[in-house]
């Protein structure tokens, strides 16, 4: 069993690697973006608790947040193992995934961070916002928000799994085979 934990700004590219390595590793993808998503548009209560928090570009909250991932994990038993992309974003969020991991016997072998400037992922953003339809790609400031969200509450979390030897980045500005490359490279030596 291998558990991934994917990091990086929004646009750094999580989601599109997560669909690459779940093939190639056969491991489950959860994107607790996507789990909210998928909320709001069946209008479930979850759903519009998290659209007031995702419009504006800020975290939803902690709780809400760990209940619903450690649901997706156990609504799946027979994965060979996860990546969780997107999740997790705060301390809290890291303390209770170990917490939850430990006692099921399948700890995060690795947290792999996808770094690139701010330009690149803005323009990424407002590039994908032109198709994909989201509020919180589509707007500069709300963009600029989302960045400030990770560097205040996200990026401490390389200290985190640093100190369990378990933090590495990866360059992720190049093609997406390239970082697909570095990625596969990095996950074989573990
Ligand atoms: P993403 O698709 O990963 O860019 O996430 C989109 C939005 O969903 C974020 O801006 C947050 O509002 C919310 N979200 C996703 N994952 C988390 C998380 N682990 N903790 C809090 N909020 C989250």
């Amino acid at each position: 069993m291998i558990n991934l934990v994917l990091f990086g700004k929004p646009g750094a590219g999580k989601g599109t690697q997560a669909a690459f390595l779940k093939e190639k590793y056969g491991l489950h993808h959860i994107s607790t973006g996507d789990l909210f998503r998928n909320n709001i548009q069946n209008k479930t209560p979850l759903g519009k608790l998290a659209q007031s928090y995702m419009d504006k570009g800020d975290l939803v909250p902690d709780q809400v947040t760990i209940d619903m991932l450690e649901q997706a994990v156990d609504e799946n038993p027979k994965a060979k193992g996860f990546i969780f992309d997107g999740f997790p974003r705060t301390k809290a969020q890291a303390q209770a995934l170990d917490i939850f991991l430990t006692r099921k016997k399948m700890p995060v072998n690795a947290t792999i961070a996808l770094e690139a400037d701010d330009d690149i992922l803005i323009e990424r953003l407002l590039n994908r916002g032109k198709t994909s339809g989201r509020v919180d790609d589509q707007n500069e400031e709300k963009i600029r928000n989302r960045f400030e969200e990770y560097n205040i509450k996200t990026a401490p979390l390389k200290d985190f799994y640093s100190a369990q030897q378990k933090f590495h980045s990866v360059n992720g500005i190049g093609s997406i085979e390239e970082i697909t490359m570095r990625l596969t490279h990095l996950i074989d030596s573990l």
